[in-house]
């Protein structure tokens, strides 16, 4: 019996990409081993340049694409999870469109899903596009979100990944959150999960859409998501700025048996400043972990479909 292999790939502006991107995957895919057929299924994110336009055209002439066209720009990650949604595959993979993932680790992946793995994290070897900061910063999010959470994320883990029909299946139906780290999730279903090793090449054309700053939003977000740390730190701080408190006290009275007067202008300062900088902090805290649960309760739609192509039935499970 013949398998469908999937290949979502989110689209936001890669009108430059595009055609070498379909062109290079799919001399590829044509080359499957005999028992995998393949789709394309790419999700325009938005795009205000003419990658709508280009995909039309391939879809146009060719039924293996299919196309999910949001309303607007929704963000990667709402891509994936679009992506998700419409695979119809026995296997899907995620991939960008910048062709930094190389489409020759698709036959490995087909290989690995054969051989019965469900979750294939790819892992970059090195990251020679990267600038030094970007390299820097992601091994330091990595130690520190590890050493956080429970999940344990594979350190250079990238938004290239396959998952199987059933692991799809548990994605699309249980990992709904609005702040959401789609790659986190993939590394904590379980499964029979295995790594493949693949070296980033440079983007293909165009510009990286993660500026330093959403890259900072996206780990603060990601701690949040899959730690409550932060929260307890809360009581952890409580503690012991009340045990510095209470130290405070014996000196002041201490003070005030030996000289007669305490010396209260400076102990006030000193007091008054430290207390409120940690009060501040943990009142941030929570503000950040409200935020979250005010999105979620909001329950607005993770992303909105304006149309599709090649689409017959709505895969989709439910409308957002
Ligand atoms: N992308 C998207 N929506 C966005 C930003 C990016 O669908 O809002 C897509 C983009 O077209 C690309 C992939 O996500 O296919 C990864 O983006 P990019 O290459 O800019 O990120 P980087 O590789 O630099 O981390
Ligand atoms: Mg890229």
């Amino acid at each position: 019996m013949t398998k469908l292999l999937s290949v979502v790939v989110s689209v936001y502006n890669e009108e430059l990409a595009l055609r070498e991107f379909y062109a290079e995957t799919g001399k590829i895919l044509k080359r499957l081993p005999g028992n995998w057929d393949y789709e394309f299924l790419f999700v325009n994110d938005g795009s205000r340049d003419q990658s709508l336009s280009i995909l039309k055209e391939f879809a146009a002439s060719d039924e293996k694409v299919k196309i999910v066209n949001f309303s607007r720009n929704f963000g990667h990650e709402a891509a994936m999870i679009a992506g998700l949604d419409y695979a119809g595959g026995d296997g899907i993979v995620c991939m960008d469109a910048d062709l930094q993932h190389p489409p020759e680790c698709l036959p490995e992946i087909v290989e690995k899903f054969d051989e019965g793995y469900e979750v294939i994290s790819m892992v970059r070897t090195r990251n020679k596009t990267a600038g030094l900061v970007k390299n820097v910063t992601s091994a330091a999010f990595y130690k520190l979100i590890n050493h956080l959470s429970d999940v344990k994320f594979e350190a250079n883990a990238s938004d290239f990944f396959a998952v199987s029909k059933n692991a799809a299946e548990v994605l699309r139906n249980n990992y709904r959150e609005k702040v959401r780290f789609l790659r986190g999730y993939v590394q904590s279903i379980g499964f029979e999960k295995t790594t493949i090793e693949y070296e980033a090449r440079p983007r293909f054309a165009g510009e990286s859409k993660y500026s330093l700053k959403s890259l900072f939003k996206f780990s603060i977000n990601t701690i949040l998501c899959f730690s409550d740390l932060p929260l307890k730190l809360g009581i952890y701080s409580g503690v012991i700025t009340a045990l510095f408190g209470l130290i405070m006290v014996i000196y002041t009275v201490y003070t005030w048996k030996i000289y007669g007067a305490p010396n209260g202008y400076a102990t006030i300062v000193v007091l008054i400043s430290f207390m409120f900088s940690v009060l501040f902090v943990i009142v941030g805290i929570i503000g950040e972990y409200i935020a979250i649960l005010f999105a979620e309760i909001k329950d607005r739609p993770v992303y909105i479909v304006k149309d599709t192509a090649n689409i017959k039935k709505n895969r989709s499970k439910d409308t957002d």
